[in-house]
């Protein structure tokens, strides 16, 4: 009896040392001081070291729009100063602007697969880090599909064409190579083959299984880590293969097939389609991450509250109980040798882009774009307002010394 009490006692102070710790993130010594941060980051105040990888979830959540979730996007930023966006989903710019990163570091795209849900915010980051800071062409790598016109390099000749009148109006007023777009097309079925490699960080691409032949997974390795991005995928052989001994692993699970019909208004087939065939079910997910046994497990792709996360939570805990979590935007993990730390980002609504080091390139030359207005709608030019503004023109040029 004695034995059991001191046993007892030893386990209370050992949550009481570590559950302290680990909850408040260490003491606080003093009222006017600072309080030690363990659920937080706040972006652009914390040095990536080295030997470090912070991952940070900018959209988690489904093609139906959502306030508090975007469609699929992680930003990788690994210690030497490169970033990866893996996906843009609809959506996820807002979360990704919200890091105030200079868009020249968010020039390199690695896409999944091509539903919008991956890819729909390619326009944001395009056109809006074309507006605000990027000085060189937008860098995409993309899967090839079954037959040519279900590539990556057809989708983003398509994208530029359908945004031909944007292009071609800002190619007047701005430099012309922010709205370029460089794709580099690799072989859907090529299996962990290396399609990056510089500056001691690799990407490799595995085949994936989901709706038709194209989508991929990601395995991103620096600093002897290896982070894998499942991208959308039923449970496969080159995901077991190959994500074995990530560090962290990320692979979505999808709604449960009777919460797809109460709350995604599905019908009890399509629920069970989708939700066991085309995505991945909880206990499906489970066994994936009990069987490549990752230091830490990452599960995505559901509108995440309190109902959906407890239904899936019970489903993967039938069939894995290691360290794992279910993503929602803005989680952010700092993934290193010594340690895998899950925080949440807390960054403004307001944010505005922040210049890079590169100087924006020069606009055009008068004459060399051609005027994208004609004189028809010049001539509707109402006088009354250039006099209106007159003064405040001299001012600022004045300011400016513009001539
Ligand atoms: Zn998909
Ligand atoms: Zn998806």
């Amino acid at each position: 009896m004695k034995k059991i009490i001191r046993v007892f006692t030893l386990l209370i102070c050992v949550f009481l040392i570590y559950g302290n710790a680990i909850a408040a993130g260490g003491d606080v010594k003093s009222p006017t001081g600072t309080a030690p941060d363990r659920y937080v980051y706040y972006p652009g105040t914390e040095e990536l070291k080295k030997d470090e990888i912070r991952l940070i979830a900018c959209g988690t959540g489904l093609p139906a729009a959502r306030r508090d979730q975007a469609a699929t996007c992680f930003l990788a930023e690994v210690g030497n100063g490169d970033k990866f966006l893996f996906d843009i989903g609809t959506g996820s710019m807002v979360n990704v602007a919200a890091l105030m990163i200079p868009y020249d570091f968010l020039n390199k795209v690695f896409l999944t697969h091509l539903h919008t849900d991956h890819w729909g915010d390619l326009a944001t980051l395009w056109a809006g880090g074309w507006t605000a800071g990027r000085t060189g062409p937008l860098r995409i790598w993309g899967p090839t599909g079954a037959t040519e016109d279900m590539g990556t390099a057809y989708a983003v000749e398509h994208f530029l064409k359908a945004y031909n009148w944007d292009a071609k109006t800002r190619n007047f007023v701005l430099s012309p190579k922010p709205g370029e777009i460089t794709v580099k097309e690799f072989d859907y079925k090529a299996e962990n083959a290396v399609i990056y490699q510089e500056n001691d960080v690799t990407i490799k691409t595995l085949p994936a299984i989901h709706a038709g032949d194209g989508p991929v997974s990601f395995i991103l390795e620096y600093a002897g880590l290896k982070v894998v991005i499942g991208g959308d995928t039923f449970p496969n052989k080159w995901y077991i293969k190959y994500a074995v001994n990530a560090d962290l692993a990320i692979h979505e699970t999808f709604l449960t097939p009777p919460d797809l019909v109460k709350f995604y208004g599905q019908s009890p087939g399509q629920a069970l389609g989708v939700g066991t065939q085309i995505h991945t079910s909880p206990q499906a997910f489970g066994k994936v991450m009990s069987t490549i046994k990752p230091r830490h497990a990452v599960g995505y792709h559901f509108f995440n509250e309190q109902g959906t996360h407890d239904d899936i939570l019970r489903g993967v805990l039938e069939t894995y109980n290691g360290p794992l979590s279910l993503a929602v935007d803005n989680m952010v993990w700092n993934i290193s040798k010594d340690a895998i730390v899950e925080r949440m980002v807390v960054s403004p609504d307001q944010a505005w882009s922040v210049a890079g080091p590169n100087k924006p390139p020069d606009p055009p030359a008068k004459g060399t774009v051609p005027d994208p207005l004609s004189d028809f709608i010049k001539a509707g030019h109402w006088k009354l307002a250039d006099e209106a503004q007159a003064e405040m023109i001299k001012e600022f040029k004045k300011e400016y010394n513009m001539k």
